[in-house]
C-alpha cells in the first residue's frame, strides 16, 4: 500500500515534471518564434523604409528632371512662337508683295489717258482708241435714233447715277464717246456755223474729253436739245451734290480758267478722287498732274 502510494508520487512527479517541461519547451518555442517574427518585422520595416526612401530618392530626381522638361518646354515654346511671327511676317510680306505686283499689274493695265488734263501741250493721239466701249442704253439717251458709246469699265457707274437721278431729276445723254474724226467733222460744222465762235465751247479734235469715251453731255427730258441752260434746272442742282458718289466731276465748272463754262460736260475720274475733290471743295483742273495720277490706281 505504501509502495503503491510512493509509486503514484513518483508518477505524479514524473508527470508534472514532464508537463513543466513541456510548458516550458512550449513557452520557449512560442517566444521564440515570437522573438523571430519580431526581427523579422524589423527586418521588413527596415526594408519598407530603404525602399521608402529609394522612392522617394526616384520621385525627386523624376521631379528634378520634370523641372528641367518643363524650362525646356517653356524654350520650345518660345522658339515656336518666334518661328510663327517669323513666319507671320514672312507671310504678311508676302502678301504685301502681292498686293503690289497687283496695284502694279493694275496701273500698267489702266489707261493712263482716263486721267489726264488736256490743255495746248498735252493732248490726245488721232490713233487713240479706248480700251473698251459699249452701246449706252438707248433709254438714257436724248436722241434714241443715234447710238452713244461710253467706255466700259466706267459704264456701271454711268447707269447708277442715271437711275438714282431718275425719280427726282432725269437726266438723258446728249452726246458721249466721240472719235478724233467726229470731233474735228463736229468742230468744223460748228466753225461754219459759228465762226471763230466755235472756239469757245467746242474743244478742237485732241483736246476733248469726249474722245476718251469716259464724258457725257447731259439734258433733262423738258430742256432736249437746249443743253446750253442746263445749269438753270434742279437735275444741275442735283449733280453738283450727287455726281461724285458715281465717280463724276464737272470738268469746267464757273470761272474755270482752262475752257469755256460747261455745267453740262460731266467725266468719270473714279469714285475716290470725286469724293476727295468734292470733300476739299476743288476741282479736277486745279489738282497737280501727279496728285492726280495718284487715283488712276483706284479708277474703277
Ligand atoms: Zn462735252
Amino acid at each position: 500500500m505504501e509502495n503503491e502510494k510512493t509509486n503514484f508520487r513518483i508518477i505524479f512527479i514524473v508527470i508534472n515534471t514532464v508537463v513543466l517541461i513541456a510548458l516550458f519547451l512550449g513557452a520557449s518555442y512560442v517566444g521564440y518564434q515570437y522573438y523571430l517574427s519580431q526581427i523579422n518585422l524589423n527586418i521588413a520595416k527596415q526594408e519598407l523604409s530603404g525602399a521608402k526612401k529609394m522612392y522617394q530618392a526616384k520621385i525627386a530626381l523624376l521631379e528634378t528632371a520634370l523641372g528641367q522638361k518643363n524650362i525646356e518646354n517653356v524654350g520650345l515654346n518660345q522658339t515656336l512662337t518666334s518661328e510663327q511671327n517669323k513666319n507671320n511676317l514672312f507671310e504678311s510680306q508676302i502678301q504685301a508683295i502681292g498686293g503690289t505686283v497687283g496695284t502694279l499689274t493694275k496701273l500698267s493695265q489702266t489707261d493712263k489717258e482716263l486721267l489726264q488734263k488736256y490743255s495746248k501741250v498735252y493732248f490726245l493721239n488721232e490713233n487713240y482708241i479706248p480700251q473698251n466701249l459699249m452701246v449706252i442704253n438707248p433709254s438714257y439717251v436724248y436722241n434714241k435714233s443715234k447710238l452713244q458709246q461710253f467706255h466700259t469699265s466706267a459704264y456701271p457707274y454711268l447707269v447708277q447715277m442715271m437711275e438714282a437721278a431718275t425719280s427726282t431729276n432725269p437726266l438723258l445723254v446728249i452726246s458721249a464717246y466721240r472719235s478724233f474724226g467726229e470731233q474735228a467733222s463736229l468742230k468744223a460744222n460748228y466753225l461754219v456755223t459759228y465762226g471763230t465762235g466755235a472756239n469757245k465751247f467746242s474743244a478742237d479734235q485732241g483736246f476733248s474729253e469726249h474722245e476718251l469715251g469716259t464724258t457725257v453731255d447731259l439734258t433733262t427730258p423738258k430742256l432736249g436739245a437746249g443743253f446750253t441752260k442746263f445749269d438753270t434746272t434742279t437735275a444741275y442742282a442735283w449733280l453738283n451734290e450727287n455726281a461724285y458718289k458715281y465717280g463724276f466731276i464737272i470738268s469746267y465748272p464757273k470761272q474755270n480758267t482752262y475752257f469755256q463754262y460747261e455745267p453740262w460736260h460731266w467725266r468719270f475720274v473714279g469714285i475716290e478722287l470725286s469724293a476727295k475733290l468734292h470733300s476739299s471743295n476743288q476741282f479736277f483742273y486745279d489738282l497737280p498732274q501727279r496728285e492726280i495720277d495718284s487715283y488712276l490706281v483706284s479708277i474703277f
